[in-house]
């Protein structure tokens, strides 16, 4: 499946911009603009998405949430599969930082269908399938988290066996669904299973947190000699500062494990780094983990006035950490409802100028391409509900005798006056198309024959009563119509418009031939004395 030119664009315009987010922000709301202008969903979604990332590079949740939120709701109804579950996937992202685990798991569930559905392929299932077990983790499920992540496991080792970083990640993650579904030893054993694997890992990260989780399950199964082991080796991967925070986590647990056990060595050097760690990231969740640790370890050394000011420093933090959320919350609402607004308004701009590409400029109707539109919407409904569909072909009599006679101005007068009397009659379930020149063609949906035949006869009325002269017209001198019907049940025998147009076309023939100003029924299935198999059935115009 390929990206879409819409969605290229604004992923260009994001890459080529990478070192200057400021500039790529600029860049990407232009996008937003030129999109809005020619009425291009794709276009505007995708720059929400790749604002999105910029505001994911910068570490603003909020903003994030807000443009994945937009990006979602302008790719959803586009075809652009693709682009749609990349915004799901930064949208469930967003929702993972708010701690809105339920939304986080429904987002990832969407994803999961669209890429069923519309088959985008292995490496997008394996990715989702990654999401959904974190969120069944974070939501307590550990159960589900282990079954769908060794789902993703097996899916990937079948489709990139050399990419030993993400074995590496997919592996991590599955054993600590296991530690946390209190099966120590079944983490251990994945964790093994990949030993080999840390060399060839590329991402430094995921080694420091391999071994992190290693020192957790020696920890799990009663072995400190093995975590302190697993903590020392884990120490030699760290870089301060440039691990998300999650790894840090797996740091705060070893810490306090460490301190349980009394290696204060080691406990020295995790405080030593989470400093680091705390003096570099501001952000109240990279906070709250560092002051839990030192106060912990504080508590542990005997340092009680130090302890004191990391447990009071953890209040304030968790506080703040508290009205944050609020906070997002809330705005995330607001701004809820100002991009349903905005999303509304632009449905609207999109469906008149869609409207405008599908009516016939003279007469108002529907032109053939929509008909042919409706007509397959009505054929799939009445498939359903084994209903009918009506075909009413109209063509005017003696029309070239018109345009001679009176103009050519005038003879569109009269398409556009029979036009007025076949909209007249339009519901739900019958509409009208100009099908060329003076033919007018309607079509019905879950008619029986006699409301059929009325909306034919209606309008021959109207045109007969109006009495618009045609000189040229032996019946009357005066515009009349030829009218053939055809109203059969959708059977899967009968199943294209044309082929229902045709029995139409028939009916309409053979009220030409029999003398004009006269409607036609072909009463399907019936055999005349000749044994032809259709017959027609005429009623006059009085
Ligand atoms: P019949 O009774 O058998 O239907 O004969 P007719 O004279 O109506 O002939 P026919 O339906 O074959 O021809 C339709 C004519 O309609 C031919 C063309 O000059 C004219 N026509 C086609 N489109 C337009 C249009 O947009 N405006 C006008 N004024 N005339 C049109
Ligand atoms: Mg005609």
């Amino acid at each position: 499946m390929k990206i879409s030119k819409s969605s290229f664009l604004a992923q260009q315009t994001y890459t080529d911009n990478e070192k200057d987010t400021a500039k790529a922000e600029k860049e990407l709301e232009r996008l937003v603009r030129k999109g809005r202008k020619q009425g291009d969903s794709v276009l505007i979604g995708a720059a929400y998405f790749y604002l999105g990332a910029c505001r994911y590079d910068l570490g603003d949740w909020e903003g994030m949430y807000s443009y994945a939120y937009r990006a979602v709701a302008y790719l959803k109804d586009t075809n652009d599969y693709m682009m749609a579950t990349r915004a799901y996937d930064l949208l469930g992202y967003a929702y993972e930082q708010q701690e809105n685990y339920k939304m986080q798991l429904d987002t990832y569930k969407t994803t999961y269908n669209i890429i069923k559905k519309h088959r985008l392929g292995n490496i997008y299932y394996r990715t989702t399938l990654n999401n959904l077990a974190s969120c069944y983790h974070h939501m307590g499920e550990c159960g589900m988290a282990i079954k769908v992540q060794k789902e993703c496991i097996d899916l990937h080792k079948k489709i990139s066996v050399d990419d030993h970083t993400r074995t590496m990640m997919y592996s991590i993650n599955l054993a600590e669904y296991y530690y946390d579904n209190d099966e120590p030893q079944k983490a251990l054993e994945v964790l093994k299973d990949v030993e080999k694997l840390v060399e060839k890992t590329d991402y430094r990260p995921y080694v420091f947190d391999y071994y992190l989780k290693l020192a957790i399950c020696a920890f799990k199964l009663n072995k400190p000699k093995d975590l302190a082991k697993y903590a020392k080796k884990a120490l030699t991967y760290n870089e301060p500062g440039v691990y998300p925070h999650q790894i840090y986590d797996d740091l705060r647990k070893v810490s306090h494990f460490i301190l349980e056990i009394g290696q204060m060595d080691i406990a020295d050097r995790i405080a030593e780094l989470m400093k680091a760690y705390a003096d570099e990231k501001p952000g109240v969740i990279e906070q709250l983990i560092a002051y839990r640790t030192f106060a912990e370890y504080y508590a542990k050394k005997g340092d009680e006035k130090q302890a004191l000011t990391c447990y009071e420093k953890l209040e304030i933090l968790h506080e703040k950490y508290r009205n944050e959320l609020n906070r997002v919350q809330l705005s995330s609402h607001i701004r809820e409802e100002g991009t349903e607004a905005e999303i509304q308004k632009l449905r609207k701009k999109l469906s008149k100028t869609e409207e405008l590409a599908f009516i016939d400029p003279l007469s108002k109707l529907l032109n053939r391409s929509a008909l042919l539109r409706v007509a397959s919407e009505f054929i799939d409904a009445a498939a359903k509900k084994k209903e009918k569909i009506g075909a009413i072909f109209i063509d005017i009599d003696f029309f070239k005798q018109c345009n001679d006679t009176y103009g050519h101005a005038k003879g569109d007068e009269i398409i556009c006056y029979v036009a007025r009397a076949c909209k007249k009659e339009e519901t739900q379930f019958i509409r009208f198309a100009r099908y060329g020149g003076d033919e007018l063609f309607g079509i019905t949906r879950g008619l029986d024959d006699d409301a059929v035949l009325q909306i034919a006869k209606n309008i021959c009325e109207k045109i007969r009563k109006a009495d618009i002269p045609n000189i040229g017209n032996p019946n009357g001198q005066r515009v009349t119509l030829s009218v053939g019907i055809a109203n059969v049940p959708i059977t899967g025998r009968v199943d294209t418009i044309i082929e229902i147009a045709n029995y139409a076309d028939k009916a309409l023939y053979y009220a030409k031939n029999t003398g004009k100003n006269r409607i036609c029924v072909l009463e399907h299935g019936r055999k005349d004395e000749n044994g032809k198999e259709a017959m027609f059935v005429t009623h006059l115009v009085e």
